[in-house]
């Protein structure tokens, strides 16, 4: 409703028409290969673990997401998240759908936020994204995980694992593949926390699917 009063402006650069123009759509990084097998971050040759993900325990089996966390990027999460811009899930869906082949699962599944956010928000990012991805891959999304406490902290790696451990129970019996969508991979702490509660609710494989993904340096 909301999105249909405000004046069509695009969140990354302000010029008018539409919430994300043609310009700031094609310039968003696209992730592409050479990418590490397990967590998707980019690196210089395919690799199956590369230095941010080697030794870490992650109960998924692969990360992917459309594009780099950059500028833009943020921009427009902030924007979809925060100022409740719903058409953006669309898009943000239809950058997953163009760079990502569906995944080989029997569900979707979604990062529950915490109920806070979600009463100031009125929606859940992850959830909205799962949705329109639904939609566009003809597989089911199930509302298979709730949170047990907590919001979501994010920023160093430390305090993302800390907040997020435990965090996640499955609402019921797990399918055997799953996906779990959310809007940003940051440490990779939450699709791991999200992989694990789902593992032990009987899936066998859970892959983790973000729009966005953060990029080291170096
Ligand atoms: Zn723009
Ligand atoms: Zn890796």
């Amino acid at each position: 409703m909301l999105d249909l009063l405000l004046p069509q402006r695009c969140v990354v650069c302000g010029s008018g028409g539409s919430q994300l123009c043609g310009g700031c759509r094609d310039e968003l990084p696209r992730l592409e290969p050479p990418l590490c097998g397990r967590c998707g971050a980019p690196t210089a040759w395919p690799v199956e673990r590369c230095r941010e993900c080697a030794g870490r325990r992650l109960a998924f089996a692969t990360a992917r997401a459309a594009v780099g966390y950059d500028e833009a990027a943020r921009r427009l999460v902030h924007a979809w998240k925060e100022r409740g811009l719903r058409r953006l899930s669309a898009e943000a869906a239809q950058l997953v759908a163009e760079r990502l082949p569906p995944p080989e699962v029997d569900a979707l599944a979604f990062v529950p936020s915490d109920r806070g956010r979600r009463l100031e928000r009125g929606h859940n990012p992850a959830e909205r994204l799962a949705l329109e991805l639904a939609a566009a891959w003809e597989i089911p999304c199930l509302p298979l995980l709730e949170r047990t406490r907590g919001g979501r902290q994010r920023g160093s790696s430390a305090a993302e694992r800390r907040a997020v451990r435990g965090a996640f129970r499955a609402t019921g019996r797990a399918p055997r593949r799953v996906a779990v969508i959310d809007d940003v991979y940051t440490t990779g702490a939450t699709a791991a926390a999200s992989a694990s509660a789902l593992r032990k609710a009987g899936a066998r494989r859970v892959e983790a699917v973000a729009f966005a993904r953060a990029l080291r340096r170096g």
